[in-house]
C-alpha cells in the first residue's frame, strides 16, 4: 500500500515539472544587428610609413641611426660608441667593443639593415659574425651564411643558441640585409623567475625566420640560458672577436609597443 502511495506521489511530481516547464517563459535573446559588435574608439593613431624605395622610418619611429652620427648610442662603459661612420653606414670597430642605446626599451618593432662586405674570408661563426642583443639580453645573430654552414642553432636568423631560424633568407655579401625584429618584453614574478618569457618575432628580408619564438632565457656562449631578472633594456650591437672583415649596419628605427 506504502509503495504504491510513493509511486503515486512521484508520477505525480514528475507531472508537475512537466507542467512548469512548459509554461515558465524566459526572455528571448534581443534580437542582433550588425551594429551591435563593431566598436570605434579609440582610433589607432594615423602614422605615415616609410617609403619602401628609400627605405625611411615610419613617422612614429625613433631613428636610432640615419646615417649621419651616433649620438644615440654608446659603448659599454658609456663613453662616445667608437664605431666608423661614413657615406651613410656605420661600420663595426671591433677594438672599440659593442655598442648600446643610450634609450633603454621594453616592447618594440625594430628595423635593422646590415650588409656583408664583398669578398669577406673566414668559415662557420668566424665570417662576418655580429649580433643584435634585445634588452641587452636576447641574441638575435647576425653572420654571413651565404654558402657558409654553422651550428644551426647559432647562424643567421636564429636566437643564439637557442632556437634555429624556420628558413635561411640570407642574400650574398655586398647586398643588404634586412631585419624586421617584433619583441615582447618578459614579465617576472617576484622571484625573479618568468612568469612570461619573452617573445619574438624576427623577419629576415621579408621572410619569417622566427613566429613568436619563445626566448628560454639569456644568451649564452657556454652552457645554458639563464634567467636574469631586468628592466628595460638598451639595444646592443655586438663586436666579435672573429678575424673576418667588419661588417656595417644602417636604417635603425625602433617603434616602442
Ligand atoms: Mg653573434
Amino acid at each position: 500500500m506504502q509503495k504504491l502511495f510513493l509511486l503515486c506521489l512521484t508520477a505525480a511530481m514528475m507531472v508537475g515539472t512537466t507542467a512548469n516547464a512548459q509554461e515558465k517563459k524566459y526572455p528571448e535573446p534581443e534580437k542582433m544587428s550588425p551594429g551591435m559588435s563593431e566598436y570605434w574608439t579609440p582610433q589607432p593613431k594615423v602614422v605615415t610609413p616609410g617609403s619602401i624605395t628609400t627605405n625611411t622610418a615610419p613617422s612614429d619611429a625613433i631613428v636610432l641611426f640615419d646615417g649621419k652620427d651616433l649620438s644615440k648610442w654608446e659603448n659599454s662603459k658609456g663613453e662616445a660608441a667608437g664605431w666608423d661612420v661614413r657615406q651613410g653606414v656605420v661600420t663595426v670597430n671591433k677594438k672599440a667593443g659593442d655598442i648600446r642605446t643610450k634609450e633603454t626599451f621594453g616592447s618594440f618593432q625594430l628595423h635593422i639593415e646590415w650588409s656583408v662586405p664583398r669578398g669577406i674570408h673566414g668559415s662557420s661563426q668566424a665570417r662576418g659574425n655580429s649580433g643584435i642583443f634585445l634588452q641587452g639580453k636576447y641574441e638575435v645573430q647576425v653572420l654571413d651564411n651565404y654558402q657558409n654552414e654553422t651550428y644551426v642553432n647559432g647562424m643567421v636568423g636564429s636566437i643564439y643558441k637557442q632556437t634555429p631560424p624556420l628558413v635561411n633568407p640570407m642574400r650574398k655579401p655586398g647586398e643588404w640585409n634586412v631585419y624586421d625584429i617584433i619583441y615582447t618584453a618578459p614579465v617576472f614574478k617576484e622571484d625573479g623567475t618568468y612568469l612570461y618569457h619573452p617573445r619574438v618575432t624576427v623577419i629576415l628580408n621579408g621572410v619569417v625566420v622566427q613566429n613568436n619564438t619563445e626566448i628560454l632565457g639569456t644568451t649564452e656562449y657556454i652552457g645554458f640560458p639563464r634567467t636574469v631578472k631586468h628592466e628595460e633594456g638598451p639595444i646592443v650591437l655586438q663586436s666579435h672577436g672573429d678575424p673576418s672583415e667588419p661588417i656595417s649596419f644602417r636604417n635603425i628605427w625602433i617603434r616602442k609597443m
